[in-house]
Parts: C-alpha cells; sequence; structure tokens
C-alpha cells in the first residue's frame, strides 16, 4: 500500500464512481492514483465535462459526504458477486470470497482498500481541474483538510 494512502480519499473515489455512472452512465474509472493531496480517476469518454456538469458532480459528491453515510463491508462469494459487480479490476489474489464496501445505499463496490467509517469523515470534496484526451477524461480532486 502506498505510503500517501489515506482512507478518506479512497472512499471519495468511491462516491464520485458512482456520481458518474448516474450522470453520465458511462461506467467507473478504469484507472485511478489515489493520494493524500490529491488524487486522478480516468473514464472512457468522449468529451471534457462542462463547467456546470463539473459543479454537479462536485454537488453530489458533497451531498453524500454531508449525508454521514454509514461506510460498511461485506462478503460474498465470487460467483455471487460476479453476477452483481464487475469483478475485472480485483487483483486474482482476491479469491473467492469478495468484499464489497457500501457507502449507505448510495454505492456498493468490490474492493480491498480501506475506507472511512462514516462519509462525513471525508470532509469537502473539490475537482481541481479535468481534461479530456483520446477517448479519456482524467478528473483531478482533492479534500478539505
Ligand atoms: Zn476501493
Amino acid at each position: 500500500m502506498a505510503k500517501e494512502y489515506d482512507p478518506r480519499m479512497h472512499s471519495a473515489e468511491h462516491i464520485l464512481n458512482q456520481t458518474m455512472v448516474r450522470m453520465f452512465d458511462r461506467g467507473r474509472s478504469f484507472s485511478a492514483h489515489v493520494e493524500k493531496k490529491k488524487s486522478k480517476c480516468d473514464y472512457r469518454f468522449e468529451r471534457d465535462l462542462t463547467p456546470g456538469e463539473r459543479q454537479e458532480i462536485e454537488h453530489r459528491v458533497n451531498g453524500v459526504i454531508a449525508a454521514d453515510l454509514p461506510v460498511r463491508e461485506e462478503f460474498m462469494p465470487r460467483e455471487e458477486a460476479g453476477r452483481t459487480f464487475n469483478l475485472s479490476r480485483l487483483p486474482e489474489e482476491a479469491g473467492e470470497t469478495i468484499r464489497i464496501i457500501r457507502i449507505g445505499d448510495y454505492d456498493a463496490c468490490p474492493c480491498s482498500g480501506e475506507h472511512v467509517g462514516r462519509s462525513g469523515e471525508i470532509g469537502g470534496f473539490r475537482i481541481i481541474s479535468t481534461a479530456y484526451d483520446n477517448g479519456v477524461l482524467r478528473i483531478r480532486f482533492r479534500l478539505q483538510e
């Protein structure tokens, strides 16, 4: 695990991904660099976001944070998990029992990482910038201290 790993950032990444799925239905990020100070997530997309869309994403993510939802882990057999979730990004060593992280009823995602106990611990979410290149939308974000 990276030295700069931050559970707040990682939980924020899950909320951002679910927000992107709900707003655009293009799937979760296919690549992410999550670090304490700032993070970036890459999405398959066909254009950059508009300022209004960036604002809407911030608004929704901050709404989930403000709701202070419980973050819970749950375990299920790989076969069962595979019916509901895309397991392709899980490492092979995840084994036959899959861990699902649920953020209230907003998001559920297979994950082996460390998370906050409640979404309110994340603090404020802000998009630093977005960029588009060759089918990839990159969102850079940070959290308030
Ligand atoms: Zn995760």
